[in-house]
């Protein structure tokens, strides 16, 4: 049995961790490319770099190792170099909560003091873990929890890989050297679902991606990493192209006037404009269906019209539906649509030929599930009024 099949616990443990010292270069986040430039500053003979660089590579992201002195693969001096001009620093681990559920959420501090959250959500015979991309987030849409904290800053390439790191550091996921392959992943896909909107922080999250992707260190393959915009329509074709990953589309609403104030992005770009990017993503990235997020709010976007314009403007897009009954969180203006309402705006987009799951909220315990997020020491708070206003309520 591993961890996260354990019997149940609801726990808050803080685990100490480094974080950043000045003067280091962290090599967590590098692409291959920078960190082959790094190791030649550093002094590495440029014909030898690349295959240090390999070597590092693996040192890393297939085994876990944290400290250089692990490297055993590379000569004593050589280390005792890397020790001295780099660092591999992940995210500080806050608090771990672990919900009845089974669901982890980390509270993690990164630099400058800021927090994000990840959330580890287990399943049978795989996990996904759910990453942020931005402390807080610019945009504000009306039932996010997370749209209720201003913009801090974007997340560095490190951070968001390092949240993948992190999560398998707690659940014990790295190989044991000369074990055989364990086929069963406990992180098996990773969602950008977290905080922040990842198109408004598209390099870092590309390079992230590209790391986790990569075939020699985390290896998960593109069609197990999730990206869920807002609707940045300009970065979603770029998205195809240079990252390559599934797409989910918080989509929520079947008429601009309530799309506005739901998801006031769409005041930019409208459902129209949202709908022709989504048209062309599949081919760009030679990916599978979309998935459509469709929050179910009560009298507001729950009705059986809305289930019949929705299946209609999305017709000849391969998609999936995906259900979310509203998460509450503390003063959110709205509130979950019945299970029957759900169930019955289920039926019609199933019945159209589209599946039509329902999410299942986990986590809610600890504040884990979708939209409930947010740093609890944040500081630069919207107030209520703010959010209103912003949403046109
Ligand atoms: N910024 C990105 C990704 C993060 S949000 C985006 O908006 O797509 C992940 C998903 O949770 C989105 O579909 C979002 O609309 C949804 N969500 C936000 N708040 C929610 C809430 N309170 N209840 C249910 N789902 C919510
Ligand atoms: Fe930002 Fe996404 Fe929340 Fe909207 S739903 S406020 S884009 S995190």
């Amino acid at each position: 049995m591993n961890e996260a099949t354990a019997p149940v616990t609801q726990d808050v443990v803080t685990i100490p961790r480094k974080l950043p010292e000045g003067g280091r270069v962290n090599l967590v986040g590098l692409t291959r490319d920078q960190l082959r430039d790094a190791l030649i500053a550093a002094g590495t003979p440029e014909k030898q770099a690349k295959m240090r660089v390999g070597q590092i590579w693996q040192w890393i992201y297939h085994w876990g190792v944290r400290d250089f002195a692990g490297m055993t693969n590379l000569a004593k001096d050589y280390r005792a170099l890397l020790a001295d001009r780099f660092e591999i620093a992940l995210p500080e681990v806050v608090t771990r909560q672990v919900s009845a559920d089974g669901t982890r959420k980390y509270l993690l501090r990164i630099a400058g003091g800021h927090e994000v959250e990840t959330v580890y959500i287990p399943e049978e015979n795989r996990g996904t873990l759910c990453i942020s991309s931005q402390v807080g987030c610019t945009l504000t849409c009306s039932f996010c929890h997370t749209g209720t904290q201003k913009l801090v800053r974007n997340l560095t390439a490190g951070e968001i890989v390092g949240q993948v790191l992190v999560a398998r550091d707690d659940l014990g996921e790295w190989p044991e050297q000369g074990a055989p392959k364990n086929e069963t992943r406990l992180v098996s896909n990773v969602v950008l679902m977290g905080m922040g909107e990842p198109l408004y922080n598209f390099e870092n999250v590309r390079d992230a991606m590209k790391i986790v992707m990569d075939g020699e260190g985390l290896t998960l393959s593109r069609r197990r990493i999730t990206l869920s915009t807002s609707g940045v329509v300009p970065e979603i074709a770029r998205a195809a192209e240079e990252i390559g990953c599934l797409l989910a589309v918080s989509f929520h609403a079947t008429t601009d006037e309530v799309r506005d104030k739901l998801v006031p992005i769409n005041k930019r770009w409208n459902i129209k404009a949202l709908l022709d990017a989504l048209r062309e993503y599949p081919r760009l990235s030679n990916s599978e269906r979309i998935t459509f997020e469709y929050v179910m709010l009560k009298g507001v976007n729950d009705s059986d019209e809305d289930a019949r314009r929705l299946v209609k403007l999305i017709r000849g897009i391969p998609a999936k539906i995906n259900l979310i009954p509203f998460n509450e969180w503390p003063g959110s203006p709205y509130e979950r649509s019945d299970w029957e309402r759900i169930e019955a705006f289920a039926d019609i987009v199933y019945k159209a030929g589209y599946a039509s799951p329902i999410r299942t909220p986990r986590g809610e315990d600890i504040m884990a599930a979708c939209g409930q997020l947010k740093s609890a020491t944040e500081r630069a708070r919207k107030s209520r009024a703010e959010i209103a206003a912003e949403a046109g309520l």
